[in-house]
């Protein structure tokens, strides 16, 4: 099972999905993790309240760079309530006791990242992605850092 999830998350690092720019985003913004030196920039597509589109662009490590791939096919679809409640779910498996029982058909290939709760110094990079999204989306505009 595990490296089940080792090898999606390098899949996801080799060929992130929906890394590009994108010229009609109604919201973008900027994060960054000084701890490990990523660094990202998240687009989002709004139509009424539905995520229409979502894409990213930056440089970062594989957990940071897999985490926004995974983010992207995720949420692209969703209500704003549904996102919100997604990464709430996911933000509480990351920050979670290691071995803690996780809700996988709620969160689906974002379980993969489970692991991560083990690894405190990596969880800022498995959130980093989200935090700026949600800064996007509530238009603030400014840049992000996880400290
Ligand atoms: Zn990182």
């Amino acid at each position: 099972m595990r490296e089940l999830y080792q090898e999606l998350i390098l899949d996801h690092n080799k060929k992130p999905r929906n890394r590009r720019a994108m010229a009609d985003a109604t919201a973008d913004a900027d994060g960054f993790n000084p701890l490990c030196g990523d660094k990202i920039h998240v687009f989002v597509k709004v139509e009424g309240d539905r995520i229409a589109d979502v894409s990213f662009d930056g440089i970062g490590c594989a957990i940071s760079t897999a985490s926004a791939s995974l983010m992207t096919t995720s949420l692209k679809g969703k209500t704003l309530a549904e996102a919100r409640e997604i990464f709430e779910r996911f933000h509480a498996m990351v920050t979670g006791e290691p071995g803690a029982p996780v809700d996988e058909d709620a969160l689906g290939k974002l379980a993969v990242f489970q692991g991560v709760c083990e690894f405190p110094v990596r969880v800022k990079c498995a959130t980093l992605a989200w935090h700026t999204l949600k800064a996007a989306i509530e238009r603030s505009g400014d840049a992000v850092t996880t400290e």
